[in-house]
């Protein structure tokens, strides 16, 4: 049987004890980690969309209280028994891949990413909202010594998931991709594809972000307000890859048009309603949809390195840990610019 042993000093963490509840402050026992374990004090935490699922419920047996996040950047301070691979002192960082168990069918096949019994950090064990987190070694990413806790807690979701979905979608240096959306996700996406090589085309709902996704490494903003983009992306030769990241089902809809023959559309921004797209859309050119999740902490740490050597930073608004409500509300008001990040 497992025991779970405290140590002395309570810390503070930001906890949501029921579907839909608010988020309360609360003293807890500061954790300690158990075999392939380690603990971490956290530094910064970002706050992405999914958090909602924790929030609202909407994660299949989730167990409340629970302490939300997965964009967790801070320190080893302890390591578990039989942990040799980790130190303490180590910079590490956690995002939503928390944990495989290595004896599923994907596991077996090297395929930890789509493992069936996948754990996420602040779902299926409490994350990065509070002072001090325990996480299984497989969800550690180390984070190369320039880049900040703040700078990288957001490269551990938004970042990896715009890098690595980018990285695998087959676009090759100097293609065409258009990344739908410059928010979040999005100012990461278009800074990451600038840096890959491509040719990259912004595409906003209005005038207001144009001179920034230039600035971020676009070479052509598009008004999806203002012009058919799909049309103007097939002036430009059409698309070999659009990343979706704006959670509008319409908008992704409304973009297939632009793919190039062969191109993809290629789905992070998640939402509920369904994509519309007929048959010969994609039968025409042989064009593909094709979803992607995050990755790997081995798929976070060469986001990091990447970020590194690049210059790719996420920008964010801070906000500490005391005030998770309200950095949650600016995350869900769909204003902040761009990634709200707790600091402890
Ligand atoms: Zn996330
Ligand atoms: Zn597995």
């Amino acid at each position: 049987m497992a025991t779970t042993k405290y140590a002395i000093a309570p810390m503070k963490a930001a906890q949501i004890s029921k579907p839909g509840g608010e988020f309360e402050i609360v003293e807890r026992e500061i954790p300690n980690p158990g075999p392939g374990q380690v603990r971490i004090k956290v530094q910064a935490c970002g706050v992405c969309h999914s958090d909602v699922l924790t929030k609202e419920g909407l994660w299949p047996g989730i167990q409340y209280p629970r302490v939300p996040g997965h964009e967790v950047a801070g320190v080893i301070d302890e390591v578990g028994p039989g942990v040799t691979a980790w130190s303490k002192g180590q910079r590490v960082g956690v995002g939503w891949h928390g944990g495989h168990d290595g004896t599923c069918r994907e596991c077996r096949r090297g395929d930890f990413r789509n493992c069936r019994n996948q754990k996420v950090a602040g779902i299926s064990y409490d994350g990065g909202y509070q002072q001090y987190m325990v996480a299984p070694i497989e969800a550690l990413a180390a984070i190369p010594a320039t880049l900040s806790d703040v700078d990288a807690a957001p490269l551990m979701c938004a970042g990896i998931t715009t890098y690595n979905a980018l990285r695998h979608s087959g676009a090759m240096p100097g293609d065409l991709v258009a990344v739908l959306g410059i928010g979040g996700l999005g100012h990461l996406g278009i800074q990451f594809a600038n840096k890959f090589g491509y040719k990259v085309v912004a595409i906003g709902r209005g005038p207001a972000n144009a001179a920034l996704a230039k600035k971020l490494g676009a070479s052509a903003y598009l008004d999806s307000q203002a012009t058919k983009a799909a049309e103007e992306l097939q002036k430009l030769g059409g698309a070999q890859v659009i990343l979706a990241t704006a959670p509008s089902s319409k908008a992704m809809s409304e973009l297939i048009d632009g793919l190039a023959p062969n191109g993809k559309l290629i789905v992070i921004g998640a939402t509920f309603d369904p994509i519309e797209v007929t048959p010969l859309q994609l039968i025409n050119g042989s064009r593909s949809i094709q979803g992607w999740a995050a990755g790997t902490a081995a798929d976070s740490e060469d986001t990091l390195r990447f970020a590194e050597l690049t210059g790719v930073r996420p920008m964010i608004e801070t906000y500490p840990l005391e005030k998770a409500a309200e950095a949650y509300a600016r995350m869900m008001s769909g204003k902040a610019e761009f990634r709200v990040v707790l600091t402890m």
